[in-house]
């Protein structure tokens, strides 16, 4: 049998394939384009092109593919045959340079949020060789970026990129003056632990709340939930362990470094993480791994929700963004060193964070704000909507005694004087235990846990490496023109200390208290929703921070505000028009069938004998007709609330009309149509319950 070490990888155009593949010449220059960006000539380029489409046709490969992620959140293909006509009436197998390096799909029913009308009507794709082509299926598939002509970003790659190439500039700037003269690059790494659900294909199919927006929109709850926190770390099934199995395989041929996988804590809930790499290769596979978990489940008569709130009243999705930022010589920026400089420089990078999650918590909230992830946030089940960050005790009692110049009491007596102590190793241990912190120390990377299970991971890196990078620039700005490096340096990590200390938080981020103290005292922002959060994109501070390193232009970022809040609009939309057709398609008719029923019998008893009562007949039956009358009424309501949205002016408001007075409505309708579930026989329920969706999976 074939070990993974045989398999691994092997449906990838890597550095092994490469070496092998390629003369000595050929990947030198690829690897200078791989490793600096260096710009590769169309004559190798057309030698690499050769040896990957060989190297996919004996894979048994036909087609390729530039492989993009588009602003709709999900990958986008179209695929091009290898084949040419030869003259003799044949074809042959072939894949140019130029077909390599650029590609130009007819783009134009991808969201552009009017960019495309301002700018060029198509948009083209261009390879990122810093991450490996792969084959799926019959299609070998180049990672791409994706264009306007006019060079506006219609996807997330390209600010991501932006967004690295930002963060190492300042990085390099502060290590220069620290003096690591070896260090060549810096790089962010990211490790997404990825949540999912997963339930029996043919209760799937019996849903459509499932097939069109992929959560249930009604469901009374089931007897037991997570109460018994009997799920979380469980045994796993025969039947899920074998899909994991599978998984891993497929995730494996890919290269993709999947790790751990255990139950979660709702029933039926599961995690998988990777190994970390780097952000944009991290955000490629995550991408990678969403699709092949919904197609492995496929093949075993499962279907993978990915949904952040599949189900109400249980514990939603989410995805831990882990991040950390090292040197192309393996030194990790975020973990504290062993001499007096290293923990200087790691207190430095250390002080950047802080100040980039503070100055640009709004951009970090928005980063995540789908309509989905609005059902988790802040539902104590996955940090709030305020973002705080949580460095444990330890780390927190180092900073408050370099604030105030204070000795330092920890495992031993120091004052803290940056240059000259070294300080203590903070235990893992001691920073990884509070799980309700929206931002994390754990040892020695930060743990963004605000990202829904849907997102691509693009977005919240691309924030949080821009906002960093702006910390650096601020930070390299002075200490390149002090006297004394060493006391500016100092006095910066103070003066951060002082300014950001708002933003730290060691308590629990689930109390209500902390909410109501972070915004009354703190003054930090509190944006539950969707519509709340995603117009500060466009505040000025952010526009500047942002265009200024580069990392969008001012038009991609309009382009985006509104392609999110359309995005918005129309999942609650079509989220509404589904609860609307089941009400009146299913719901009412279903119960009034069991009252019908209930009628009958008491229509048949009172046949046998006037006298006989029929009290329990007879109260669920007026029961069940209030009930359907109330399913009707809010039925209306919700349909009318819809087609009122019409006549808003624009999206920001057409995202308030459905913040204030959608959605409302549909929790209205629901509470109803579960209240008709819980008191209409079984038989008559016209699609699965929760406990079946829930349990299903034996
Ligand atoms: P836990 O969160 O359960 O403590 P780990 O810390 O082992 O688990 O890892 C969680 C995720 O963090 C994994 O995907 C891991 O690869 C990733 N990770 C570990 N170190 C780093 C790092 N330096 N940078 C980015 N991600 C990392
Ligand atoms: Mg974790």
């Amino acid at each position: 049998m074939a070990t993974v070490s045989d398999y691994f990888g092997c449906l990838v155009f890597d550095d092994r394939v490469m070496k092998a593949n390629l003369s000595a010449d050929v990947y030198q220059s690829l690897r200078k384009t791989i490793d600096h960006g260096a710009k590769l000539d169309l004559s190798v380029a057309n030698v690499v092109a050769a040896a990957m489409k060989d190297w996919a046709v004996a894979y048994g490969a036909t087609h390729y593919t530039h492989w993009f992620q588009p602003l709709t959140g999900i990958t986008a293909e179209k695929h091009d045959s290898f084949i040419s006509p030869a003259p003799d009436g044949g074809v042959i197998m072939d894949f140019s340079g130029k077909e390599l390096i650029k590609g130009e799909p007819d783009a134009s029913s991808f969201p552009s949020g009017g960019l495309r009308a301002t700018f060029e009507a198509r948009g083209y794709t261009a390879w990122d060789p810093t991450s490996y082509a792969f084959i799926k299926g019959k299609t070998l598939c180049i990672p791409t970026a994706f264009c306007s002509y006019g060079g506006e970003a219609l996807d997330k790659k390209t600010p991501l990129l932006r967004s690295m190439e930002a963060l190492n500039r300042q990085a390099m700037r502060i290590l220069k003056l620290f003096g690591n003269s070896d260090v060549k690059c810096v790089r962010t790494s990211v490790g997404p632990e990825q949540e999912y659900f997963l339930i029996p294909k043919e209760l799937y199919e019996k849903r459509k709340d499932l097939i069109y927006t992929g959560r249930t929109l009604f469901g009374a709850k089931a007897p037991k939930g997570q109460e018994m926190d009997d799920h979380y770390f469980g045994v796993i099934k025969p039947r899920v362990a074998a899909y994991m199995a599978d998984l891993n395989e497929e995730l494996w041929k890919l290269g993709i470094l999947a790790k751990t996988e255990h139950n979660e804590v709702a029933p039926a809930q599961h995690e998988l993480a990777p190994i970390y790499t780097t952000t944009n290769v991290a955000t490629d596979h995550n991408q990678l791994t969403m699709e092949i978990m919904q197609k492995v489940a496929g093949k075993h008569g499962l279907v993978c929700l990915l949904h952040e709130k599949p189900f109400a009243g249980v514990n939603g999705s989410g995805k831990h963004n882990n991040w950390s930022l090292a040197t192309d010589t393996g030194v990790n920026l975020l973990s504290p060193g062993e001499t007096p400089y290293e923990n200087a420089q790691f207190l430095l990078f250390l002080c950047a964070v802080i100040k980039a999650v503070d100055d640009y918590q709004d951009l970090l909230r928005l980063s995540v704000a789908t309509a989905g992830n609005d059902h988790r946030l802040g539902a104590n089940e996955a940090p709030p909507a305020v973002v705080s960050i949580f460095l444990g005790d330890e780390l927190s009692a180092i900073l408050s005694a370099i604030e105030n110049d204070q000795p330092y009491e920890g495992t031993r007596k120091t004052t803290m004087k940056l240059g000259v102590d070294v300080l203590p190793r903070f235990a893992r241990d001691t920073t990884d235990r509070n799980r309700t912190s929206p931002f994390a120390f754990t040892g020695n990377k930060f743990e963004f846990r605000m990202l829904g299970s849907s997102n691509s991971i693009a977005c919240a890196n691309m924030m949080l490496n821009a906002a960093v990078a702006e910390s650096l620039r601020i930070y390299a700005d002075r200490l390149e023109n002090a006297e004394d490096f060493e006391t500016a340096l100092h006095e910066m990590i103070k003066k951060t200390i002082k300014d950001h200390k708002r933003i730290l938080f060691n308590g629990n981020g689930y109390d209500d208290a902390w909410i109501r103290e972070a915004v009354e005292v703190r003054g930090l922002s509190n944006y539950p929703t969707t519509p709340d959060c995603m117009p500060h994109l466009l505040d000025e501070k952010n526009v500047r921070m942002l265009t200024s390193h580069k990392v969008f232009s001012q038009a991609e970022l309009e382009s985006r505000c509104e392609i999110m809040l359309e995005n918005y609009c129309k999942t609650v939309i079509i989220e509404a028009n589904t609860m609307v057709d089941m009400a009146r398609k299913q719901i009412l008719p279903a119960v009034e069938g069991y009252a019908a029923e209930l009628a009958g019998t008491i229509a048949a008893k009172r046949a046998v004998s006037p006298e006989i009562s029929c009290g329990y007949e007879s109260g669920l039956l007026r029961k069940l007709s209030v009930l359907t009358d109330q399913i009707a009424v809010q039925t209306d309501d919700l349909e009318a609330a819809v087609l009122e949205l019409a006549g808003c002016a624009d999206t920001i408001r057409e995202s308030e009309a459905i913040r204030d007075n959608v959605l409302g409505k549909m929790a209205s309708l629901r509470a109803v149509a579960d209240e008709a579930e819980t008191q209409t026989a079984e038989a008559y329920w016209p699609f699965p319950t929760y406990g079946e969706l829930l349990y299903g999976v034996r």
